[in-house]
Parts: C-alpha cells; structure tokens; sequence
C-alpha cells in the first residue's frame, strides 16, 4: 500500500493545557516527516470531519494523538482501508503527571509517544484475512447427554448441519436414570420430571442433525473451518487411540535422536485422512463421572452394602422405590455424608460442589416420598445453595423429617442386622451424634471425563489431548473466568459437566452458549479473522521461512497448538487454530515471525526512536512492555483516577507478555535506555492471562536474559517482569517507582552513547 499520512493531535480534555502543542506538531513534522494537524475535540464530528476531509483528499494512514486506544474505537474507525495507529498522550501523559511535575519531562514524554505512534504508523501494513480454501460449516457435537442434546438441538435450529456422536447406544446420558430433576421456578421447592427424553425426541426429529450412536470420534486432524473426523465403533481399538504424551524437554531428545519416539509408526499428525468427514468446530459435552470415594476406607464404601454414593442412589430412585441394597428392605433412615471427615474435617470430597450440594437435598426429599416415616440426616461441612437453591433449601429445613447439621463424620459401622451407624463429632450443637441409618449416601463428585480420558483424539503435533490438564484438575477451559467455554483447542467448545458441575438448567444455558461460540467460530474462520480473545483480528503470524532454523521454539511455545511440524521439522502454521497472541514472534530466535501491523521490526523501531538524552542523569529513560489485556487498561485507569505515573518510563502495549521478542530488550538497552520492564498477567495455578501462558513464558525468557546480561557487564536488575491484574491500578504507579528508584540507584546504563 502506498501510504499517505496525515498525523492529529487533539488537545481537548485538557491536553492542549499541559503540553507545548505547537512544539509536538514540531516532533511530527520535522522529525517524522508528516503532516500535523491540531483540533480540540478530534472525537466530535468536527474533528472527524477534519479527518475524512484529509481521507477525501488521499491520506490513507491516520495517526491520532490524543485518548487511549481504548476509547473511542468507532469515533476513530475510517474503514478497513485505511490504517489508523492512536499515540495515548491523555490517559498516560496528561492524566497521569504528578502535580509538582517539571513540564519539560512532560513535554518530552508526550514527544516520545507522538514519535512511537508515528513510527508504528510507517511500520504497519493493511492486514489480509486467511481464506481456507475449503470451508465446513458443519458442528460436531461429542456427547449425548443434555448438554450434547442442547448444543445440537440449539446448532441446528440456527441453521447449521450437526453431527451429534454418543459412545452409549442411545441418547439421553445420565440424566435417563434420573427420578426428578432440581426446581427450576418458584416457588422453588418442588423437584420436576426429568426433560431429557423430551430433547432426545427433538433431536431425533430435525431434520439437520445426525445422530451417531454406539460410535466414537477416532481422530480429529485439521483446523476450524476444516477438521476432518473420524469415527469407529465405540470402544473399538484405533492406531490413534491414546499416542503418548511427549513432553517438551522429551520431543528434544527424540529430535536429536537421543530418545524412541514412542509414536513412532503412527500416521504423521499432519496427514489427511481421505475418509474424513469434514467439520468447522466442535462442541465437547462428553460429562462427568462420579469421584472415587473409596479411598475414606472409615465411610465403608466397597465394604458395606448399604453405603452407595450419590450417583447410585439416584439410579435406584430412577428405577423406583428405593430398597435397600442387602436386602431390599424399604428404607426408614438414610444419612447423607457430605464430606469425608476424620482427618479430612474441613475438605469435601473431590470435585463436590453447589450441584452435590443440591443433590442432597433433592434425595433427601425421595426418602421422604418413598416413605413418609423415614427420616433423611445430611451431614455437611460446607452446604451450598447459591441463587434460587437457598429456596429449596429452606423448605428441606422446613420438613421434620429431614436433619441438617454441619458434623465431621468420624466413621461409619455396621451393624450385625446390616444397619449402619454413622459417628459425627462437632456439630453445630455441639454435641457427638451416632446415627443409626438403613443406607449411607456419599456425595462422590462430579470429575469432568477429560482428567481420565483422552475423548478427543487430536491428530496435533502438540498431541491428542488438551494440554496442562493435570495442572487445572482435568479441565480443558483455556481462561476459565474470561472465556468460558473455549478450550486451549481453538474451534474445540466444552460445556456441560465436562466443563463445570453443573445443574440440569446451568447446563442447558451453558450448552446454548457452547453453540453460539462454535458457530461465530465457524463465520470467523469463514471471514479469515480471529475468534477470540481477539474477534474480528484479519492479521495472523506469517514467516519468512527462508532463514528458519528448525529449532522448534515456535511449535513448542505456542499455547494452542496452533502450529504442526512438516516431514522436515519446518513449522506448518494452522492460522484458523490460532489465537493471535505472538507467542511464536516472541520465540523465534531468527526472528522470522510477524504480522501486518505487529512484528519485531515495529516495536524495535519503536523501542529505538525513544529520544535518549546521554549527558543528563536526571533524565534516565525506561520502556515498559505492556500487556494490552490487562496492564495496560490498568495503566489507563490509573491516569484516569489522575494516579500519577513516573515520566521517565514509556509505555508500549503488547498482544502478550509472550510476544515479547528477547531482541527488543537488546535493542532497548543497546539504545541506552536504562531499564526494561515487562508488565503482564498473573501466571501459575490461577493464571489471567488470556493467552494461558504468555506471561509465564516471558517470565522464564527473563531469568536468561538476566544471565546474559550479567556476562554482558550490566546488572540484571535492570530488566525486571511484574504481574499484575486489571484491578491493580492503584499499585501500577508504585510498581513502576519502585523499579525506576532502583535502576536509579545503579545509575545510567554504561553503555549510554556508545
Ligand atoms: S500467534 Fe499464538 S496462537 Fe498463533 S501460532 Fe503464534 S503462538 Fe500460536
Ligand atoms: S522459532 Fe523461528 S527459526 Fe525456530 S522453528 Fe520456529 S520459525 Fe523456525
């Protein structure tokens, strides 16, 4: 694109006040050879029509020098011809200046901003979306249950085609075996039949829904927009069936040929299947499963008859009046153990929750309609009813046959007649209780299928499983509080069970969203921009693959799984897999990875054209390398609450902490800027970032640059990363202080001016 540009300052919200603007339109002019123009309110239809008119007249690239690109994103839209970069000198210059600032250093900080955005304006291209060349837009839905049943039910009458594929002979799931399902209107009190059956006949009734029972998915290969599937019988063995996980450091040793790929004589990842039948995203509603509760060997499961969990007592109410298992006898008393006790007092069991909760609750009332005489206990250490269920609650305390105290449950015998006696110490009374019960019922937990099983079967160089399940319990969520239902399989939506415990209701709202991502999935991949976390981005990472190395950085570092490897070992990218996020820019030691308007080149520049004075030690210059997800928002709202900020040091928003290349930090210091500073999500068990673990791969990218600095002569407290959440804009200011007080404190970087 031939560029022409136009460069604006505005000077409302009080920038024309605490800056010299004649003097900034200088910077433009003379330094970065545009033309500069100033208005008051450039958001107003004033001073947009000073722009079109500009636009009418041939400019093509707008740099905009006031508010924070955060704001005002349609005042400033002039179309996706046209390339548009904001310089933020309101909310991080104007807004933020402490009350006794020298104005010169203002002045100067507002002139590097106009320089950045300037310089990012010459360095950005006009993106092109990716077009696959075949495009599915068919859902395939995994699991039958009510969350499966939602999800195609709610596909399908949006109008798209849906495979729906269920490993057990028939529809329905779990729910089929259920008495009563939780109340899901008021007065909130009474249990309703169960709706599944009435699903499953809408299923079976559309028209545009296949319904593949007794069958499961073989493989997934491909990407969104194009997955190609395979099935087989359920049960039935496949050569794609569980290939062994390598991990990162073992993929390195089966390169060097120092380890046996224990995949070897699989088909490579990447290879077509002719067979496959063609899909553009895919809904996992493949459940849960009941936790293990045999390991409490005083609560007797396994030993006693009479002591069942949750989820088997819920079949035998299913199947009708609820006898007792050593001998059918109808029931008279049963004692509902919410928590294991003993030496586990305060912890639930695995996996419990609210729905384990409500459970208890509704299978206390069964006892009570089986026979009208029993009576039900439900020992508790945490009860939880969020909503509408604090309702149903009540009305179980209401009813003199149901007992509920919080207790720790110490242990449970049996008797010679095979009643039960259940001890429970430290109830709210205070008092020791023994119970004498017909059955035990434990609230075993709900796992999500996803910890034990492999259900999905990728066919991704990554491997055929969602990565980092241990480390999140056997949840496949990529962003649990931020994007809920996206795995870290992009096109790949889980909902239901497998991605919460859940109710019956929860899930039905949970398996509509699940369908409405996979199908904005499937429009996006078919536009050739990014689904989320960045919508509509038409950019994506392209590489010069001429001076590749084959050092595997990329394919290893991306979170998603978005690239494969080719026979060669050369990254084969999957754009319609990928979340945008840079980490592979970040990686690559050729530097050999960017995007239109993102890349190595601009933010070096941008790191460069930072104006370094060399002669003054009161004026030491530091760049920081912000996250645009949180940081940064955390940084406006700083100078908006006019938190005052350090004006030596310059901002500069990042897609993710892992798209920093270790290369910026080089040529920040070898331009005499004085510190580096990263600013990003948490990361660990209870991560932020939306890129999973961007911010942790940055993190670790810092020790070693730390290193090479100490070879270097500089101290490695110079370049320093720091986490911090959306929320922490009252401590962003301190955070950036306490960094420069202490580089400081080390005086100038020594290699300033040469
Ligand atoms: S931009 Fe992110 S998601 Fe895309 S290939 Fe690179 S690392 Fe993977
Ligand atoms: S990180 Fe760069 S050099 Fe290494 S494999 Fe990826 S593209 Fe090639």
């Amino acid at each position: 694109m031939d560029k022409k540009y136009g460069a604006y300052i505005c000077t409302g919200c009080g920038i024309g006040d605490a800056l010299d603007i004649e003097a900034l339109s200088g910077v433009v002019t003379s330094e970065m050879s545009m033309d500069c123009k100033t208005h008051q309110a450039l958001c107003g239809s004033e001073g947009r029509a000073l722009i079109e008119g500009d636009i009418a007249g041939g400019v093509n690239t707008v740099v905009i020098c006031g508010c924070s690109p955060r704001v005002m994103e349609d005042e400033f839209n002039f179309g996706d011809d046209k390339i548009t970069v904001r310089g933020n000198i309101r909310e991080q210059v104007v807004w933020c200046r402490a009350e006794d600032a020298d104005p010169e250093y203002v002045q100067e900080l507002a002139s590097d901003y106009v320089r950045m955005a300037c310089t990012r304006a010459q360095k950005t291209d006009l993106p092109e979306p990716y077009q696959l060349e075949e495009m599915s837009k068919k859902i395939l839905v995994m699991g039958g249950g009510v969350a499966g049943l939602t999800a195609a039910t709610e596909a399908a009458k949006a109008g798209y085609e849906v495979t729906l594929v269920e490993k057990s002979d028939k529809l329905g799931g779990k729910a089929l075996e259920w008495r009563k399902q939780l109340p899901t209107k008021a007065p909130w009190t009474d249990l309703e039949d169960p709706s599944v059956s009435a699903m499953v006949s809408e299923v079976e009734a559309a028209s545009n829904i296949t319904v593949k029972t007794s069958s499961e998915v073989a493989r997934i290969g491909g990407s969104p927009g194009n997955f190609g599937v395979t099935f087989k019988a359920a049960d039935e063995k496949s050569e794609w069936d569980a290939p062994a996980k390598v991990a990162v450091d073992e993929q390195d040793l089966i390169d060097k040929g120092e380890m046996e790929d224990p995949n070897a004589g699989l088909k490579p990842y990447m290879e077509e299947n002719p067979d496959a039948e063609k899909f553009g995203a895919v809904v996992l509603a493949t459940g849960w499963i009941p936790a293990d509760v045999s390991e409490y060997a005083h609560l007797g499961y396994g030993k006693f008859k009479n002591v069942v969990t949750n989820a088997e007592f819920e079949k035998m109410a299913g199947a009708g009046k609820i006898g007792r298992p050593s001998d059918g006898k109808s029931i008279e008393s049963v004692v509902f153990v919410q928590s294991p006790g003993a030496a586990d007092n305060d912890n639930d069991f695995p996996y419990c929750n609210s729905v384990t909760s409500a459970v208890a609750l509704k299978q206390a009332k069964y006892v009570r309609e089986d026979n009208p005489d029993a009576k039900a206990y439900i020992l508790y250490q945490h009860m939880r009813t969020p909503g509408n269920m604090e309702l149903f609650y009540k009305a179980a305390q209401d009813d003199d046959g149901i007992f509920l105290t919080k207790g720790n449950v110490m242990k449970v015998s049996e008797e010679s007649d095979a009643s039960l006696t259940v001890a429970c110490d430290d109830t709210l009374l205070n008092e020791n209780l023994a119970i004498t019960a017909d059955m035990v019922v434990l609230a075993a937990g709900m796992v999500p299928v996803t910890k034990n099983e492999n259900s999905i079967n990728l066919a991704y160089r990554q491997g055929p499983a969602f990565s980092d399940l241990d480390l999140f319990d056997g949840y496949a969520d990529s962003h649990f509080v931020c994007f809920p239902y996206e795995t870290r399989r992009t096109g790949v939506y889980n909902c239901g069970g497998v991605r919460k415990a859940m109710t019956v209701e929860e899930t039905i709202d949970d398996a509509t969203g699940a369908a409405l991502k996979a199908i904005q999935c499937i429009e996006s991949a078919d536009r050739g921009v990014a689904v989320h976390p960045r919508s509509g981005d038409k950019t994506y990472p392209e590489f010069f693959f001429q001076r590749c190395t084959q050092c595997k950085r990329c394919t290893e570092e991306c979170p998603f799984g978005a690239l494969d490897d080719d026979e060669k070992g050369t990254p084969l990218p999957n754009p319609t897999r990928c979340r945008r996020c840079g980490t592979c820019m970040g990686a690559c030691p050729e530097r050999i990875i960017g995007f239109k308007d993102y890349n190595i080149d601009m933010i070096g520049s941008m790191v460069k054209i930072i104006e370094v004075p060399d002669d003054d030690e009161d004026k030491l210059r530091f760049v920081c390398f912000v996250c645009e997800n949180d940081a940064y928002p955390a940084i406006d709202m700083a100078g908006i609450r006019g938190k005052a900020m350090n004006n030596l040091i310059r901002f500069i928003p990042v897609r993710c902490l892992g798209s920093v290349n270790m290369v910026w930090i080089k040529d920040a210091l070898s331009s005499g800027l004085d510190g580096v500073m990263l600013l990003g999500c948490k990361y660990g068990d209870d991560y932020q970032c939306h890129f999973v673990k961007g911010s942790e791969i940055a993190a670790k990218r810092m020790e070693n640059i730390g290193e090479t600095l100490s070879t270097l002569g500089l101290e490695p407290e110079r370049c320093a990363v720091h986490e911090i959440a959306i929320t922490d804009f009252d401590k962003v200011g301190g955070i950036v202080q306490a960094f420069v007080e202490e580089i400081v404190e080390l005086g100038p970087n020594p290699f300033k001016g040469f």
